[in-house]
């Protein structure tokens, strides 16, 4: 507990002690009076300060008002009917801060929860100078450094081992629980803690830049992006608030005057209290307080599990997602092609695939990856000069003076030069070498292994059509959609054409039903954010993918798919749950307090019940492991 909630305790038991006592004592008069002042000020003072700030700063409408109104009116009602029962200000005062107390302290912990999950922040960098480690801030760590993690430690930087072998624990950015060996020349980003064997590693990147500092970011910013149940609600209270003050206003003042103009007291003090009452019901806190925390709980054990949501409003939209969209390479397949057949080869085949991997050296697809695996050889980038990736087509690059073009038969066509077609299914690449035709290599990705298994889960989550968008050959394409159980493909697409395939998809689903695109995030950025909703996926090494997508899936795991839907689902029905719970017994208060059947204790305990019962169900929004 922190202080502040301990200050509140503290103020909670001592008003509360007074107030039983003071039933007791036998005090009257101006003592009596003072006394009961005593203890709602003690309980209630804070409320009063920011009822009176809001009110100079002109934003008079907020709960603090209503409880600040409710409780002076009832004080004023039992001095002017010289009751001397202050017992229901100071009781209404009370449960409104054990209300409140309860929410930070509910509030604090899921928030402490979902922290601790994003518990990836690395302190310090090791850089050795002269044999000795000294821990460094990872901002002041420049590209190319060399960075020592030792067992237990975080990776507080992106890069690639240099030396040492160990396992990963990925845990905090991907829910994946199984550790994951790494080793010399291994690629590795910031967030894993190194779990076994002394690391060390050559940053790519700065800290800023790494995965790390990127995930935190978008997490942060998540909060801010508000989903249209949030604006809602914040547009609700707008109107609501003043509209249920005035409303009490009139509740105060019209029975009475008709009941003076049709010649009968007026019982204004009966009319004045009920509409106190109605003001107490009123306080629309358990929603403001809900909604907002069911979202974060749902963005909290989303990412949890290795999906980051990044706002509110993309979790409601994934929640009605009715259209998937893949891209096939390295989405739905694994993206590490191996090379079935090098054919028509005018020169050696081994020199060829030198070709091919030199040129393929700065690419970042994984034809380009794979290639250069092919190759298996140191690669010197200093042979290699004006390379230009034409996305869709392959690229071109003038390797040791000559030139040298590797991709698909467009690109070949859109040079001009004629290319031998090939006869065995898989991803044909055809290489150019001095403007001649120089042979093609043959090379096959094989599936995801729970590929499969992903598309069934979507189609059991409510999915309603799935599709498959590729820059491959058609049989390529044809072959891996009818394995997966895909309902619809399309090949030999351009990353323009994904886009223009993507917006006719859009066009003839039902209006409310969403679609979501799937992407590794190279070539297809455009189609991820023309897409409703764009996941991108195996987001560990791609910057691409992390800036375009609205959903990114920390692996490359297409089961993910499905569970982001789920969970998406779940928070929403939560959300929609507590407007709908809140709403219902507001309004039925609001009506009994009208006709002056409910009583103050009755409105206050209405009012904090109603919030902690909605808070209690927000939280469950971050129990998603199961789903
Ligand atoms: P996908 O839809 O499968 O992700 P891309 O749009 O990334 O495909 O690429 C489509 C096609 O373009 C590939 O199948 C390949 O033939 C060719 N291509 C793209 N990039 C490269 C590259 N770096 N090297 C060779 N070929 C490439
Ligand atoms: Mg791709």
């Amino acid at each position: 507990m922190k202080k502040k909630q301990k200050k509140m305790l503290t103020r909670i038991i001592i008003s509360a002690a007074m107030l039983v006592a003071l039933n007791f004592i036998p005090v009257t008069g101006w003592l009596r009076m003072l006394l009961y002042m005593i203890a709602y000020l003690i309980i209630g003072y804070d409320i009063l300060l920011k009822a009176g700030k809001g009110i100079l700063n002109g934003q008079v409408f907020d709960e603090n008002f209503l409880m600040a109104i409710a409780t002076v009116g009832a004080i004023a009602l039992a001095l002017y009917e010289k009751s001397g029962d202050y017992n229901e200000a100071i009781a209404v005062m009370l449960f409104y801060q054990i209300g409140e107390l309860f929410q930070s302290y509910a509030v604090g912990k899921s928030r402490k929860n979902i922290s601790a999950l994003m518990d990836i922040r690395p302190d310090y960098a090791n850089i050795e100078r002269g044999g000795v480690l000294e821990k460094v801030d990872p901002d002041e760590v420049g590209i190319g450094s060399i960075i020592v993690v030792q067992p237990g430690e975080k990776v507080p930087i992106d890069g690639f081992i240099i030396e040492g072998t160990s396992s990963l624990n990925t845990s905090a950015l991907t829910g994946e629980s199984l550790p994951r060996e790494a080793g010399a020349g291994d690629e590795i980003i910031s967030g894993c803690i190194n779990m076994t064997g002394v690391l060390k590693i050559q940053t790519t990147k700065e800290f800023g830049e790494s995965t790390v500092s990127r995930i935190l970011e978008l997490v942060e910013e998540s909060s801010s992006r508000k989903s249209k149940s949030e604006n809602f609600i914040s547009k609700f209270a707008k109107v609501y608030t003043p509209a249920v003050c005035i409303a009490a206003l009139l509740l105060a003042v019209l029975p009475p005057a008709i009941n003076l103009m049709m010649g009968s007291p007026a019982g204004w003090d009966n009319w004045i209290y009920r509409a106190l009452i109605f003001l107490v019901i009123s306080c629309p806190c358990a929603l403001v307080i809900s909604i907002p925390l069911s979202f974060f709980a749902g963005i909290g054990g989303a990412s949890k599990e290795g999906i980051l949501i990044k706002g509110s409003n993309y979790m409601e939209t994934l929640s009605k997602t009715k259209v998937v969209v893949f891209d096939k390479t390295g989405t739905l397949t694994q993206g590490v092609f191996a090379v079935s057949g090098i054919h028509h080869s005018q020169m050696d085949d081994t020199k060829l695939l030198e070709y091919a991997a030199l040129a393929e050296c700065a690419s970042s697809h994984p034809i380009s990856k794979s290639l250069q695996k092919a190759y298996g050889k140191e690669i010197d980038r200093n042979r290699v000069t004006n390379i230009e990736e034409i996305s869709g087509h392959g690229l071109t690059a003038i390797v040791d003076g000559t030139a040298v073009a590797v991709g698909n038969t467009k690109l070949m066509e859109q040079l001009g030069i004629p290319y031998e077609n090939c006869h065995s299914v898989g991803t044909v690449i055809h290489i150019a070498v001095d403007h001649a035709y120089a042979g093609h290599i043959v090379i096959s990705d094989i599936e995801k292994p729970n590929a499969k298994e992903a598309i069934a889960a979507l189609k059991k989550a409510g999915v309603e059509k799935t599709v498959m968008l590729t820059g491959d050959a058609k049989r390529v394409a044809e072959k891996v959609a009818s394995e997966l159980g895909v309902n619809e493909v399309h090949s030999e697409l351009l990353p323009a054409d994904k886009v223009t395939e993507v917006e006719k998809l859009l066009k003839t689903k039902a209006p409310k039903a969403k679609l979501a695109f799937v992407g590794d995030g190279i070539n297809d950025a455009p189609v991820l954010s023309r897409a409703d909703i764009g996941i991108a996926m195996g987001a560990m090494g791609s910057d691409a993918a992390i800036e375009a997508a609205d959903v990114v899936l920390m692996d490359d795991d297409p089961m993910k798919i499905a569970k982001g839907i789920k969970i998406s689902r779940k928070c929403l029905s939560i959300v929609y749950q507590n407007i709908i719970f809140a709403l219902v017994i507001k309004f039925a208060c609001l009506g009994l307090g009208a006709l002056g059947i409910a009583n103050m204790w009755f409105a206050i305990f209405a009012d904090v019940g109603v919030m902690v019962i909605a808070v209690l169900n927000a939280i469950r929004a971050l129990r998603v492991h199961n789903l």
